[in-house]
């Protein structure tokens, strides 16, 4: 038997775990209940207090679940473990101390002796004109949640607005990236849209437009070609149009320019295609391949070109862990949920029994298959070559990740989310002014005075308080100052997704798929309408 690995010290061990997403919070969560009392100390490094279920985020974004209830609180599940509200900005393992940078206050050199690297993945975007400035990704609960009121906000603005280019782009949603994660969002907000319809008068179906640009000649690769165009043409009956081959050439401005010469306007960029290793690692000094990931063996230690690196691990979409089913692509892990939770739970158990000198195990896991929701009613399931469409399959979506959620508290309240939606329907308000929470209060505030001017000698002095204009004029001055000088609640800033959760839901007549009912008793405001296509 091999000698314990206790790390440089007579101490207890200290694991640091960077990163409390799916396979960091897993890695912990486990560690809690595998590690006896004083066998190791761990602590959870994230700027984030949760961790965040990204397969939720199209349904966040188009109001189907509560934005709060899309995450899990780290603290609430990980009592065992310190947690520190920080990014990992650095790392020398040589001298195994990692700089702590907090979200508040200096940073600070932490030592460890074991080093859990699952810092995940960000959106991976190409130098394409006008994408960084116009678009937004869906990678954490803010975009989703951002999404959802600009949506809600653009119906607001639109419906004030006669027919023309400024309502269309209002109206119009672009999603760039055809694979799961983008077709769920673009479908998601398809069936979202069709929604709110009803509850616009001002605004019809036809009015709303929905392009989905994919580079490739197919979406989602992770299904077969000919569930792939199932879900093509189920889209196009719901009035939602994939521009397959297509390029994104530039989106300054909001104006989209494709490789195939067409040209339209949005308010609404979403992008999706592809993922890379969080750039951060760069200044970890720890083994790094081609495509910017860890290096990683199948048993989750970090490989050099020398071996082994002693105490360091990683996992998750940071890491290129070798598939060793022969199912991945180049030979690893695509970075998915199914993978991330599961070599999370593997890293813990083989960090324990590393402490107690057993053997670690490889990382086999065989893909159990995709699901997608596609909207109220719609998915589509694959596994191997079994294929279900439709209602079934969006049934599987909703309980395969109703029940995946981490926890029983959090899968109640997703699950009691979605009774809730089915008979009191979605909560259609933006809270979009939540980005300025002081804006109302800032207004009308009392403000001391600004201090008199001098009067000369032998002028009466004036009537304190007499003057409401003088003291509204010394007011808007103050406030202006003050609004320059601090143009944000302290603590709040444009991401926060607190005030958002307060909005959810799905419409009761989103039980079926979006068609939309007739609006005839409704006021109109234009007389012009064409046939709805059908499915919508
Ligand atoms: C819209 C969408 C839908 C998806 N749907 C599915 C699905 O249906 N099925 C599926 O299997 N997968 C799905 N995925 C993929 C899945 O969510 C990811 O593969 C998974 O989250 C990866 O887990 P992770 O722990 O590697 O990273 P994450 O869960 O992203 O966690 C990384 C954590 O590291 C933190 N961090 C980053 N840098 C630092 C640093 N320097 N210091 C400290 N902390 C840091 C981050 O704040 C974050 O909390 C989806 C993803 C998206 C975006």
């Amino acid at each position: 038997m091999k000698a314990p690995y206790l790390g440089d010290r007579f101490t207890v061990p200290k694991i640091l775990i960077v990163g409390g997403g799916y396979a960091g919070f897993y890695t912990a969560w486990k560690l809690e209940k595998w590690l006896r009392s004083g066998e190791a100390e761990v602590t959870v490094v994230d700027p984030l207090p949760y961790m965040t279920y990204q397969p939720f985020l199209p349904e966040v974004a188009a109001g189907s679940i509560e934005p709060r209830h899309a995450v899990v609180g780290i603290r609430r599940h990980l009592k065992k473990t310190r947690v520190l509200a920080a990014k990992v900005t650095k790392v020398d393992h040589e001298a195994k101390t990692a700089t702590i940078s907090p979200v508040a206050g200096e940073p600070w050199e932490e030592s460890y002796d074991i080093i859990v690297v699952t810092a995940g993945a960000v959106s991976r975007t190409f130098p394409i004109p006008g994408v960084a400035d116009e678009a937004i990704g869906l990678k954490t609960i803010e975009e989703a949640t951002a999404i959802r009121d600009r949506i809600l906000t653009n119906f607001d603005k639109a419906a004030l607005l006669p027919p023309g280019p400024e309502r269309d782009r209002l109206l119009t949603v672009v999603v760039v990236g055809g694979g799961f994660a983008g077709i769920e969002v673009f479908a998601e907000l398809r069936s979202f849209v069709s929604a709110l319809v009803e509850t616009y008068p001002e605004i019809d179906f036809e009015d709303t437009h929905f392009h989905l640009i994919e580079a490739m000649g197919r979406i989602m690769p992770e299904v077969s070609l000919p569930t792939s165009l199932w879900v093509i043409k189920n889209l196009a009956e719901r009035g939602a149009q994939i521009h397959l081959d297509t390029q994104l050439k530039s989106a300054v401005g909001g104006v989209i320019e494709l490789s195939t010469g067409e040209s339209f306007e949005s308010d609404t960029i979403i992008w999706t295609a592809g993922v890379m290793a969080t750039p951060d690692i760069k200044h970890y000094g720890l083994p790094i391949e081609e495509r910017g990931r860890l290096r990683v063996r199948a048993d989750l230690r970090v490989e050099g070109d020398d071996g082994i690196v002693e105490g360091a691990w990683g996992a998750g979409d940071v890491a290129a862990v070798p598939d060793l089913t022969g199912g991945g692509v180049g030979g690893f892990c695509v970075p998915n949920a199914q993978h991330a939770v599961r070599q999370g739970k593997l890293l813990a158990k083989n960090i324990v029994a590393e402490l107690r000198g057993e053997g670690v195990k490889d990382y086999f896991h065989k893909n159990m298959g995709a699901v997608a929701g596609l909207g109220i009613g719609v998915g589509v399931f694959q596994s191997g070559k079994l294929a279900i469409k439709g209602l079934p399959a969006w049934f599987a979506h909703r309980g395969y990740h109703g029940l995946a959620m981490p926890s029983w508290e959090r899968k109640l309240r997703v699950i009691w989310g979605w009774v809730n939606n089915f008979f009191l329907g979605r909560d259609n308000v933006s809270l979009e002014a939540r980005v300025h929470p002081r804006r109302a209060f800032e207004e009308f505030a009392a403000r001391p005075r600004a201090a008199a001017v001098e009067a000369p000698a032998a002028a009466p002095a004036p009537a304190p308080a007499a003057e409401p204009v003088a003291v509204g004029a010394a007011s808007v001055a103050t406030s202006a100052t003050a609004g320059a000088q601090n143009p944000q609640l302290p603590g709040s800033h444009s991401s926060e997704p607190a005030a958002t959760a307060e909005v959810n839901g799905v419409a009761a007549s989103d039980t079926a798929p979006e068609a939309p009912k007739a609006k005839a008793t409704k006021p109109r405001t234009r007389t012009t309408k064409a046939a709805a296509p059908s499915g919508e």
